[in-house]
């Protein structure tokens, strides 16, 4: 497919001016999974960085290890002109509280998710410019495309543009960070947040999990062994979702047996039926007019009593117990291709 045929611009190498980012100094707030592939990829583009970690961060070594200079993220934000927050987006309202006076008249406060800035967490200052940009990968993938000389897809938004720039500027830092090399594509912070949070909840984390769960346990509470029921409703999703990601729903019908296919395309919609439907427009809602935000804001504040009983009763699972050495019999599968991996040229 061409661009032409996409609905959306997608911005590369060639759309970026890299004058707007090159006498700079990008302040990395977090040297986490985003942070340590953002202030890599920027210091390898030749790029001024400084990370910003507090004097107790464990991750202080790791950056100074990696040839970058460390600040607290006070001092990293006063030296920057533009300050990247790269930190959990759980601690982000209160790191913002530590660099906020440290803000100039033009200096850009940078996201790679828009979470705090949509449902007002952060409350920016009107004299600065406030960008995203959000590779579309885990920051391992983001620092090692880089080194490969590839590219990982992103996205720019634009939610405060005081200087009249921030367009520009958010490309030239996502050349800088490699994601022109692959595509970026412009959004909004609501479209980023509210169709991010509704993914994560009724598809890739919360649908798929139910859904496996589910499957599961039928098949168990019918007498069936517990390896079966692993094996068909979770061990086998991955061949699923590789076949869909390569080529589309098209890749992975044409590519089971007929069998499977029509018992799926007769099935399927009975299992997510229009009841599940009318849930994902109410779980939407929950989204668009902020109660979920609300509702994980003060589950945060009261120190997670909900998350943690639902995270230890998702451990203790069945299909958990019985995976867990399941995986172990079939490790040789991962080293090997691990090894191939490493063969290649
Ligand atoms: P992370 O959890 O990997 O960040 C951890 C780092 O944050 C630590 O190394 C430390 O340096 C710092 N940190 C942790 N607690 C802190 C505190 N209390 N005070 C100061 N610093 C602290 O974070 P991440 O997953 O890289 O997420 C950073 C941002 O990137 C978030 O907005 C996230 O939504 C976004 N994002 C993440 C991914 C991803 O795949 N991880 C992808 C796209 C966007
Ligand atoms: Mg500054
Ligand atoms: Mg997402
Ligand atoms: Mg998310
Ligand atoms: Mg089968």
């Amino acid at each position: 497919m061409t661009d032409d045929e996409l609905n959306t611009d997608v911005y590369y190498d060639d759309d970026a001016d890299r004058s707007k980012i090159d006498d700079k100094t990008v302040a990395v707030i977090g040297y986490g999974s985003q942070g340590h592939a953002h202030a890599q990829n920027l210091a390898d583009s030749g790029v001024d960085v400084v990370v910003g970690l507090r004097e107790s961060s464990s991750s202080r070594a790791a950056a100074e290890d990696d040839g970058l200079r460390v600040e607290t993220p006070a001092d990293a934000a006063s030296e920057g002109d533009i300050v990247s927050i790269l930190v959990p987006d759980t601690v982000q309202p209160a790191v913002f509280e530590d660099i906020r006076d440290e803000l100039d008249e033009g200096d850009t406060l940078q996201f790679a998710h828009g979470f705090n800035i949509h449902y007002n967490q952060i409350r920016p200052p009107e004299h600065v410019d406030v960008t995203m940009v959000a590779p579309k990968s885990p920051g391992h993938l983001v620092r090692r495309n880089y080194e490969d000389d590839q590219g990982t897809p992103g996205l720019i938004a634009i939610y405060q543009d005081e200087t009249g720039d921030a367009k520009a500027e958010a490309l030239a830092y996502s050349h800088a960070i490699g994601c022109t090399r692959a595509g970026v594509i412009e959004t909004t912070f609501q479209e980023e947040v509210e169709t991010d949070l509704f993914g994560e909840q009724v598809v890739l984390c919360g649908g798929v999990t139910s859904l496996v769960k589910q499957g599961y346990e039928t098949l168990v509470d019918a007498g069936y062994s517990p390896e079966m029921a692993y094996f068909e409703c979770l061990n086998e999703l991955k061949l699923i979702v590789d076949l869909m990601y390569e080529g589309g729903l098209g890749e992975m019908w044409n590519s089971v047996s007929d069998t499977a296919e029509y018992g799926g395309l007769t099935r399927g919609d009975r299992v997510v039926d229009e009841h599940a439907r009318e849930n994902m427009e109410e779980i939407l809602e929950e989204v668009q007019d902020g109660t979920f935000a609300r509702e994980w804001i003060a589950e945060n504040q009261a120190g997670r009593p909900s998350y943690t009983q639902l995270k230890d009763r998702e451990e203790n699972h069945h299909v958990e117990q019985v995976g867990a050495p399941l995986r172990d019999l079939f490790a040789w599968a991962d080293d090997e291709e691990e090894e191939e991996a490493a063969e290649a040229p």
